[in-house]
Formats: C-alpha cells, structure tokens, sequence
C-alpha cells in the first residue's frame, strides 16, 4: 500500500507515473497513512507512518520543524494502536491547516462524525476503496495547492489585519491628537478654562441664539503686575490658578474664560441688571481676599465691568465685549475694586480720550502749547521766590483745554514724556531771563519712573546752564508711594545733585504725614481743597494747621496752592504757611508778563499785605 502511494506520489522515484498508478489499482486494500508536502509543481516529500500515533509523532516534529504537512490520507483502519479517526482527531488537534483525506473502505463512520472529530469540514476528504490512482494523484496535487493558496492568503490575511490594526492606531492616535488640539485650541494651557476664542464663539452663540438675556463681565486683577514683579512669574501662575478656581466656582451655571494675563470673561444668564450686578459684586468680593501663593501672603483686588443683553435690547451685540470692557476701565478709574455696568456715556469718555490722544500727538508741532507761569510768594516780604511751569493747550478742534484734562490722558497714553521734556525746555529757557526766582515744573508720576528720569533731567538742566538751585520738582503723592524704595533712592538723588523738591496736592492722596519724613523733600504744596474749605470746614483748617505744625518739624516749608482771597490769605498766613500761590498774589501768566513780574520781585503791592497788618513773629 505504501509502495503504492510512493510510487503514486513521487514522480522523481524511479518508477513512472504510469506504472505507479497502474500497481497502486492492483494493490488497493490495507489501511496505513501516507503524507505529503509538494516541493515543486510536479513532485512531493512524503513521509509514511503505519501506525496513527507514528502519523501523529510526524506531524508534531513537522510542525516544530517549521515545514508542516499539506495533506495527509489517513486510513480509518490501521494495524492496533488508535484508528483513522483518532488519528485524524489528533493530527487537527495539532495542525488545524493541514488537509485530511479519509480513506475509507467501508462505514465505520459517518463524514459527520469524522468532521466533528477532525473538521472543518473544507478540510476533510473522502475518497473510497477500491479507488482510482488518479483520483489520489489529483487530489494531492489539488490539496497541495490548496494548502499553498491557503497559506498565502492567511499570510496575506494576516498582513492585512496588522495594516489594519496599524491604521486602527494610528486613526486613535490621531483621534487623540485632534481632541487635543481642539481642547487645546478652545482651552487656556495655565488654567485649563475656556480662552478667549471660546469665549468669543460662546458669546456670538447666546447673541444669534437670541434667548433670554445674559450679562458679559469683564473681571482684571487690581496690580497683578506687582505679583509678578514681586514674587516672579510661578507666583503669578499660581495666583492666576487660585483666582479661576473661585471665579468658576461662585458663578456656577455659566462661563468663565481666561482671556489672557490676568484678565477674565464672564458669560451667565441675566435678564436683572440689578441682579447681576449683586451677582458680579459677590464674585469680587470673593475673589479679593488674601491668597497664601508659594508662601507669601497676597492681597488681591478685582475691578469687573459688566453689561447686560437682552435679547430686545438695541445695542450692537457684536461690542458687547468691548463695551464690558470700557465699564472695567471705568471702574480701574474709579479706584479699582469695584463692578460698573456699562452706560453710554462710558463709551462717549473713550471716544473723547482719544480725540484728545489725537489732537495732543501734533499739538508741539502744530504750536498749540504754551507754558504759563504762576509766582510763588515768600509769606514773611511777599517776595516772588519761583514760578510754577503750567501747560496750556488750544487747538483748533477743542479750543483751550484744561492740564487736569489732557495730562491724565498724555500719561495714559506715554505722550506725557514728550510733553513733559517740552515744558522742561521751555521752562529752562525762560528761567534764564529772572534775576534769581527758581522754577517749579511738575512732572507726572510717569515721567517720574522713568529709568533714566534723574541722568536725563540732570543733563537737560546742566546744558541750559541753570543752577539745580533755581529748579524746583514737582511730583505727586502717587509717584513716590507707589514704589517708595526707589523714589526715595530718586529723590535722594535729586536732592543729592541740589534740585528742590516739592511734594504737590498734599492731603489728597493716602501718604500720612508720618512716612513723608523718608522722602527727601524740600516743601510740600497744600492742596486748594483744603484752602478753599478754609473759613467754612473746621477740618480744613485743623488740616493746614497740623500739616504746617509737622512741616515745619521736619524743616519743611509749606506752600498753600490757590489762594484766592484775603480771608484765606490771612488764615494761611496764621497758620504758618511759609509760601503763597494763587489768584489771589497773581493768575499764570505768560512768558512776557512773567519776565516784567521777575523784574519786579516783590507781590507787596496787594493792600492788605502792605498794610503788614498780617505780619506774623
Ligand atoms: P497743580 O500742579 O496743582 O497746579 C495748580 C493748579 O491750580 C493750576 O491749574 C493753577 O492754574 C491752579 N490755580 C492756582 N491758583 C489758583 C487759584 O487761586 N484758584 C484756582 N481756582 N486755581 C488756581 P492748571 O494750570 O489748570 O493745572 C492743573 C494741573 O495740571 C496741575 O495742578 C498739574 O497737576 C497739572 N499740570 C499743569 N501743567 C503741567 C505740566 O507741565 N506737567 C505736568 N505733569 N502736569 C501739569
Ligand atoms: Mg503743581
Ligand atoms: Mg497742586
């Protein structure tokens, strides 16, 4: 039988084919097992087993080998040991691609069972005994290919579902990365709140959506920048942190986006302006507390500008935001802290400022400016002492403007430095032309900042040939006490170099009388409020009474600003006040009236004060 199939199958053996088949017909009978693996096109390996374990050990070591069978004709009946069906069962069990060909003489068993015990079905053949050679021959070559196409396409298969699964990957892994950069797009990296594109989209939705009204706050730290200055930029983040956290917390329903700094939009519905005013003014205040930041103590403040949309309301809803904003400057200008809804005129301020911004930026070229002198007089002779340098400005579009208007807005908006280098040269100039008076040039809390504000004011003064003696400076509370170590270092400089300094509108700001004693100052300059109180508030004239008391302690002169009539004249005078400036000793005057007034020196020529009625020990 095995001779049979040797010869069937292996054309490369010295039999023919023809012959092969021809004595394979005549000796069909017996049961063993015979299995082959085709090499090339037209010949096979076989190996034989007579025995089903045999059969069975063969296909185990072909495997471990790498080189499995393709197909195996397996006889169900075999010399004892197992049968053709275990044996089938056992070598499945092993290889599940092989190929089985049952050859079986009569019905031991069913296909069914044999496939139970052997399938898949496509995997099993019959052939019966007695059966033709060519039967067998065919259908091992036929098996063989089979097998091979099988092979091939579950390694194409297999190759395939790994692209597949690559392609699955990489698609997560892109999915991924797009819900990333969408998060990432939509999101604020420090805080993880939505930004300001998010913001924007939200507020342009709740605006088309057209539903019940809501509110846009606009919510700024009050001077974060000190944070950051102070602190450094982790103190800072971790502030901006803590802030969002509240923030988010306490509004609840509704948005709360980083908009950048320390900067925050507010979206949540509203339809009570009353309402949502309470409800922003609750958000600040819980937000200005005292935050314990890498270990330092930081007391914050927040100012919030707030509007209201309703959904019949005529604003253009597109300028919500910018009109929340311009109700956050508002309420910075107010003295921070503090929520303002948006009204109307807030947006007429703006536009006003920037008209002004404007017009300022050519008022030097256009010559619209002129500096006014005001004489400061020396309580004891009425002698004209200094001069105080006030700008004036007329142009064509506003007419004449007051300094308390368009200063604030040139400092705003850092024109003040070119303004204020003008007046300086101008005030320079005309000081040359007084026999001995000093004159008094005020300089904004900026200008005062400025780095090099001491080398350049010191080079400007020394290339017009004055004497630091004959110049004296005035600056505000605001400049020194906001940053008092290092005014104190300026001053002291100033001083240093023999300028005299004098501190202007005193009693306005929040200095105390104590700290002004670590300043190096020469006088300070009460403000009018309080001489105008003079005679009517009893405050006012225990306020000029102790602060000329204290000045002159500190050895200190004291100026009145604004004097206006004799009866203030006089109360001043009482008091102590070591200098005098108002209308009442002489009005700004120009560049001409002021030389002639210089000449002259003296403001006795005012009755009362001839008459020396007033004269004090
Ligand atoms: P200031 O430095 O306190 O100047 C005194 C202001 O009081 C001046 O107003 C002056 O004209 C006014 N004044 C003086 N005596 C009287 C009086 O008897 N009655 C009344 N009603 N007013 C009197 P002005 O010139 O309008 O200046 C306002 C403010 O503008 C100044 O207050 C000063 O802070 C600022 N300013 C003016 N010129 C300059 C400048 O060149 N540079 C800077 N940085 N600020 C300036
Ligand atoms: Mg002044
Ligand atoms: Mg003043």
């Amino acid at each position: 039988m095995h001779d049979a199939y040797r010869r069937t199958l292996d054309a490369t053996g010295t039999t023919s084919a023809q012959d092969a088949l021809a004595s394979m017909a005549s000796e069909l009978f017996g049961g063993d097992t015979p299995a082959a693996k085709e090499d090339s096109s037209d010949s096979f390996r076989l190996s034989h087993a007579t025995q089903g374990l045999d059969a069975v050990g063969l296909v185990e070591q072909s495997l471990r080998e790498g080189d499995p069978y393709r197909v195996a004709f397996i006889d169900i009946r075999m010399p004892p040991g197992i049968d053709g069906k275990e044996t089938a069962k056992r070598i499945r069990a092993l290889d599940p691609e092989i190929n089985l060909v049952i050859v079986t003489g009569y019905s031991d068993y069913s296909p069914i069972e044999i496939s139970r015990a052997a399938g898949p079905i496509d995997k099993i053949f019959y052939i019966t005994k007695p059966f033709e050679v060519n039967e067998v021959s065919q259908t091992a070559r036929a098996l063989c290919q089979r097998w091979q196409v099988d092979s091939d396409l579950a390694h194409a298969r297999n190759a395939l579902a790994e692209k597949v699964s690559k392609l699955e990957e990489k698609t997560l892994a892109l999915a991924a990365n797009e819900a990333r950069a969408v998060h990432m797009a939509s999101h604020d990296s420090l805080t993880g709140a939505p930004n300001r594109l998010a913001f924007l989209r939200e507020l342009s939705e709740r605006t088309q959506a057209d539903r019940s009204g809501f509110a846009v706050g606009m919510l700024d730290l009050d001077r974060f920048k000190n944070v950051n200055d102070t602190l450094g930029h982790a103190a800072g983040d971790e502030l901006i942190r803590e802030v969002c956290k509240r923030l988010s917390a306490e509004l609840g329903d509704g948005m709360v986006a980083r908009l950048g700094g320390d900067e925050f939009g507010l979206l949540f519905d509203a339809t009570d302006a009353r309402a949502a005013m309470e409800q922003c003014e609750r958000i600040v205040a819980v937000c200005s507390t005292t935050y314990i930041i890498l270990g330092h103590s930081v007391q914050v403040s927040a100012s919030m500008g707030l509007i209201l949309a309703t959904p019949s309301s005529e604003d253009d809803k597109i300028d919500h935001m910018r009109l929340a904003d311009l109700a956050l400057y508002e309420a910075k200008r107010a003295g921070r802290s503090q929520v303002r809804l948006f009204d109307a005129s807030m947006d007429e301020s703006v536009r006003f400022r920037q008209s002004i911004e404007a017009g300022l930026r050519q008022a030097i070229a256009r010559r619209e400016l002129e500096v006014v002198y005001q004489p400061i007089v020396a309580r004891e002779r009425l002698d004209i002492v200094g001069f105080e340098a006030l700008l004036r400005w007329t142009s064509d579009e506003h007419g004449s403007i007051s300094p308390s208007v368009f200063i604030p807005i040139a400092e705003e908006s850092n024109l003040i430095h070119e303004l204020g280098d003008w007046v300086t040269a101008e005030a320079l100039a005309e000081c040359q032309r007084w026999p001995h008076q000093y004159v008094s040039i005020n300089f904004s809390p900026r200008q005062f900042r400025r780095q090099d504000f001491v080398e350049s004011l010191a080079a400007t003064v020394a290339k017009s040939g004055l004497p630091p003696q004959r110049v004296q400076i005035e600056i505000t509370e605001t400049a020194i006490f906001d940053d008092d170590l290092r005014a104190a270092e300026t001053l002291q400089r100033l001083r240093g170099l023999g300028f005299r300094i004098a501190l202007d509108d005193f009693g306005t700001g929040y200095s105390s009388l104590f700290n002004i004693r670590n300043f190096a100052l020469d006088c300070l300059k009460i403000d009018k409020s309080f001489i105008d109180g003079l005679g009517r508030e009893v405050e006012s004239a225990a306020i000029v009474n102790s602060v000329t008391h204290l000045a002159r302690s500190l050895g200190l002169g004291v100026v009145a600003e604004g004097v206006e009539t004799e009866t203030q004249n006089q109360a001043l005078r009482l008091a102590g006040c070591s200098h005098l400036q108002g209308y009442y000793y002489g009005r700004p005057g120009n560049a001409a009236l002021t030389a002639s007034l210089a000449a002259q020196g003296t403001a006795d020529d005012r009755p009362s004060v001839a008459a020396g009625v007033y004269r004090l020990p």
